[in-house]
């Protein structure tokens, strides 16, 4: 059985995400969305939020699986002897960083495969942060993220005033 892991900070998900996570979906027998813990980013959700969130929207998605992990990656995807490690690349500027921690994962596990989905070109402009400025501005969210996603950000951004 062929496992993959979609692992990101998902704060919150947006359907930039949700795309590479259903074209994973496809190619995988089984897909596990993983909540990482990043230390150098303020979280607008716990990662439990994170977790429920990703859940309902992967639901009419029967091989994927959500969790969430503040250890290493290279150790988890070990743990749940996954075969590959997937992520979206937007841009250029996404490769740098991505290209470097897909050597030092390999470093760490070296049977653990990276590989990179393209973003489908609707999506390149979206990330979670740009979605958070756009509502924290007051603009309509309705075409990053999925409708339950997009009341969860607005209540909690009202919230945070
Ligand atoms: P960010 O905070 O940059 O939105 P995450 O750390 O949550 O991203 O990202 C998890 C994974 O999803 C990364 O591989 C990232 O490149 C990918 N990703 C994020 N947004 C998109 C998008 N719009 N299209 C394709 N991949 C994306």
């Amino acid at each position: 059985m062929a496992i993959a892991i979609c692992p990101g900070s998902f704060d919150p998900i947006t359907n930039g995400h949700l795309n590479i996570i259903e074209r994973t979906a496809k190619l995988f027998d089984e897909v596990i969305v993983l909540v990482l813990k990043n230390p150098t980013k303020v979280p607008l959700f716990t990662d439990e939020e994170r977790v429920d969130m990703i859940r309902s929207c992967t639901r009419y998605l029967p091989n994927v699986k959500v969790d969430a992990y503040s250890g290493l990656l290279a150790d988890y995807a070990h743990q749940v002897k996954a075969d590959a490690l997937v992520k979206g690349l937007r841009a250029v500027t996404d490769f740098e960083y991505e290209f470097q921690m897909s050597l030092i994962n390999k470093k760490l596990n070296p049977l653990l495969e990276t590989m990179f989905l393209n973003t489908d070109s609707e999506y390149m402009y979206l990330s979670s942060s740009i979605v958070k400025q756009v509502g924290e501005g007051g603009g309509s969210i309705a075409d990053f993220v999925p409708a339950a996603v997009r009341e969860q950000i607005e209540k909690r951004i009202k919230e945070n005033i």
